[in-house]
């Protein structure tokens, strides 16, 4: 006698609530062999679905014995249920056990996949079974969009799919109309060539004509059990599981975010949305790293502490070549280099128009000589911060605008529009640290050309040749002017602005005077005075004063050539497009063998408390807010990836292990970060395509290995949100996973 599939010996199944104990099933024997197709019928509450349930392993039972196989199953644990559903049975409810969001064919495909078959095997066997009920034209179709027919024919071919050998379907016409309960009733019949099938229904006379056994129960107690029909053997083979392991977890994510289109999009906009806060919040965080800005500027050394001025000189100490300025305008970040480097120091003044009043004196050096001219005149200094510069070397773009360059000391180029051409103008122009805080040199000047780079004036190389060869013999030369006008045997004094405030009302010089024959008479019958290093033989008579204040001569273009410095200067100063990049620039500069300094960070040395302190809240709250992202992320996302457990269950039944589904919890994640971290990155270069100021300036100032750190921060806060998802699917749907694998373990 062969050993029956599926026996109940004795079994009685109890409901405990809190004060009752309702009794489901009652002493139930029954033994149920493969291919018979069972009818169990009976009132609404006699114990049907109960029954079903015990037999599918969804419900324990308190007594008696359930025997599979002929093996008992009274000792079973949650893992041991689990593993029998999995292996042994496919259910069928009224609720139609489907995966709404997929298609059709992915329904099936999927239950196929999952008894390990190939992906082509499942395609070809999808089609096959979908044919057999009638679903085959409406693949493409999303499962919920099905009519109630529709849907239980699909639950029936995803059934099917399973190569379970019991097949149980609680009312599963339930819902439907006569026609459609004949399609599924010859669909369950069909399967019984093949399996154990117990239909549970409370229409017997619709499967009257295909049942081979009529079971009735009533009060948890069977009250007819008949046969209707003989068995026919068991025509087709039993369909053989191969539990083969596949890598399903990247084609189970896919699914999982096709088949819910809004869903999917509102988890990748969180996506994007935290990756654009770790991008902004540590990046944020990264800049404020760099404390530079926090202190105050201390100009003993370079007067000039611009942020995008970068200071750089051969280590040998000798003047830069051709092949130098090449080098250093090829590193990247390089806009522009000023050839006559000490220039960069050197303050100017823009005179404009004449309402601003301006005292120039001198006190007179000596005591017997005391002259004091005192003089006022009105100007207005229209930007009195701005450091001399040549026309620079540029990286390829075109310098001037309009108009033509300097051609000689008189002439400027301006940052500006073209009506500026033709202006003339006085610029007063202040070396600080060599000159003392108040002496200016004034100079006339024209612009004859504009340029849309930087901004303010750009000067004739003689100006750079004359504030060099005066930096470099600073005892014997003065700053020396260029002009036509005055004869090789003269030198003229230019105009020295003086003004000591400290000094008023004592005596005092204007040099503006300078140029006045009587007040310049004066001057020649002084004491202090020094020859000048240009001491024509024949001009006898010219002298000039050696008061440090005195600084500026006139003499002609020869003489000017013939005492100015020719040689290149040994320190260029750079302009780069960001202080954003300074780090990378002075790296390459290094690199390239050359000495190179930030002025503005080695002049930044005291702290200013205020903006520290500003820097140490900005840092706290960029580590604070990245927090709260992170924590939002886990919470929000675990709470999103709640829709998917439903569909998590139905798989599992269907044989999904926890392994595939963790790994489609990681895929789902990692495809959710990288086109979050996609769309970020795409958003940040509009932004920066927009100008949008506060994403240019972290976009410089966060370089390609930085931004490479910022997407692996991110992709760990991901990896740690699907952690905590996955350790929710299992909790929800493989509860006693962790014992299982181990059994699993030991069995292997
Ligand atoms: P049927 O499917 O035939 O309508 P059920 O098997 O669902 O009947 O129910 C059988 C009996 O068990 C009924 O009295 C019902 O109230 C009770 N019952 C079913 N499920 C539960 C439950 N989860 N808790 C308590 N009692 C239940
Ligand atoms: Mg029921």
């Amino acid at each position: 006698m062969t050993i029956p599939l599926l026996q109940l010996d004795n079994l009685s199944k109890y409901y405990t609530g809190k004060n009752s104990v309702v009794m489901g099933l009652n002493g139930v024997s029954l033994s149920f062999s493969r291919g018979e197709f069972v009818a169990i019928t009976g009132e609404s509450g006699s114990g049907k679905s109960t029954l079903a349930h015990v037999l599918g392993g969804i419900l324990p039972y308190e007594s008696g014995e359930m025997l599979y196989d002929g093996k008992p199953t009274s000792h079973f644990d949650s893992i041991d249920y689990e593993r029998y559903r999995r292996e042994n049975i496919s259910f069928i409810s009224q609720n139609y056990g489907i995966l709404a969001g997929c298609t059709v064919l992915e329904n099936v495909v999927s239950a196929l996949l999952l008894t390990g078959m190939t992906k082509a095997d499942s395609a070809k066997k999808a089609k096959q079974l979908l044919t057999e009920v009638e679903l085959w034209e409406f693949r493409g179709r999303r499962a919920a969009k099905l009519s109630s027919g529709q849907k239980q024919r699909l639950s029936i071919a995803r059934a099917l799919a399973k190569p379970a050998p019991v097949l149980i379907a609680d009312e599963p016409t339930g819902n439907l109309d006569p026609e459609n309960s004949a399609k599924v009733i010859h669909l369950l019949a069909h399967a019984a060539r093949e399996r154990l099938v117990l239909l549970i229904t409370h229409e017997f006379s619709e499967a009257e004509a295909f049942v081979t056994r009529h079971i009735t129960i009533a009060d948890g107690k069977v009250v007819s059990d008949l046969p209707v029909k003989p068995v026919e053997d068991v025509t087709e083979a039993t369909p053989e599981a191969s539990k083969k392991s596949r890598h399903l977890s990247f084609w189970f994510s896919r699914l999982q975010i096709r088949s819910r289109p809004v869903w999917s999009a509102l988890v990748l906009l969180f996506f994007a949305l935290t990756a654009f806060a770790v991008f902004a919040f540590l990046g944020t965080f990264l800049v404020n790293l760099d404390d530079t800005p926090t202190r105050i500027y201390d100009d003993s050394a370079f007067p000039n502490g611009k942020l995008t001025r970068i200071v750089t000189a051969r280590t040998d100490g000798q003047p830069m070549t051709e092949a130098d300025y090449t080098a250093i305008l090829q590193t990247p970040y390089v806009n522009a280099l000023e050839r006559y480097g000490y220039l960069a120091d050197v303050q100017y003044a823009w005179q404009e128009g004449i309402d601003f009043t301006y005292d120039y004196g001198r006190d007179v050096v000596g005591d017997q000589h005391d002259q004091t001219v005192n003089m006022t005149a009105t100007v207005k200094i229209r930007d009195s911060a701005d450091y001399l510069k040549t026309v620079p070397l540029t990286n390829g773009d075109s310098f001037l605008k309009e108009g033509r360059l300097p051609e000689n000391i008189s002439e400027v180029v301006a940052a500006g529009s073209e009506d500026l051409i033709g202006k003339s103008f006085q610029v007063h122009i202040q070396d600080k640290k060599n000159w003392g805080v108040t002496a200016r040199v004034k100079l006339d000047v024209q612009i004859v050309g504009v340029t849309d780079y930087g901004s303010g004036l750009y000067f004739h190389d003689d100006l750079g040749k004359s504030v060099m060869t005066f930096l470099y013999y600073p005892e014997y030369c003065y700053l020396l002017l260029p002009n036509e006008s005055v004869p090789d045997t003269h030198v003229r004094p230019s105009i020295l602005l003086y003004n000591r405030l400290a000094s008023r009302g004592q005596d005092r010089l204007s040099l503006l005077d300078i140029q006045n024959p009587a007040v310049f008479d004066n001057l020649r019958n002084w004491d202090n005075y020094l020859d000048l290093i240009l001491y024509p033989e024949d001009s006898g008579e010219i002298r000039v004063n050696n008061h440090p204040y005195i600084l500026c001569v006139e003499v002609s273009p020869n003489i000017f050539d013939r005492y100015t410095v020719k040689e290149n200067c040994d320190q260029v100063s750079v302009t780069i497009s960001d202080y954003a990049y300074t780090d990378r620039v002075l790296e390459q500069l290094h690199g390239k063998g050359y000495m190179a300094v930030s002025p503005f960070r080695e002049g930044s040395t005291k702290v200013n408390p205020k903006l520290s302190q500003q820097r140490m809240q900005t840092l706290l709250v960029c580590i604070l807010a990245f927090v709260a992202v992170a924590v939002l992320q886990i919470l929000v996302l675990r709470a999103l990836f709640t829709a998917q457990t439903e569909s998590y269950k139905l798989l599992s039944n269907m044989g999904l292990s926890w392994h595939t589904a963790r790994g489609s919890v990681f895929w789902q994640v990692t495809l959710f970060a990288l086109l979050g971290q996609g769309i970020t990155l795409g958003a940040v270069l509009l932004c920066d395509h927009l100008k949008v100021e506060r994403i240019v300036h972290l976009l410089r100032y966060l370089p390609g290995h930085l931004m490479v750190l910022l997407s692996i921060v991110h992709f760990l806060v991901c990896f740690f949100t699907a952690w905590m998802i996955a350790r929710g699917v299992r909790k929800q749907v493989y509860p006693l996973v962790r014992k299982f694998a181990d059994l699993e373990e030991v069995a292997e």
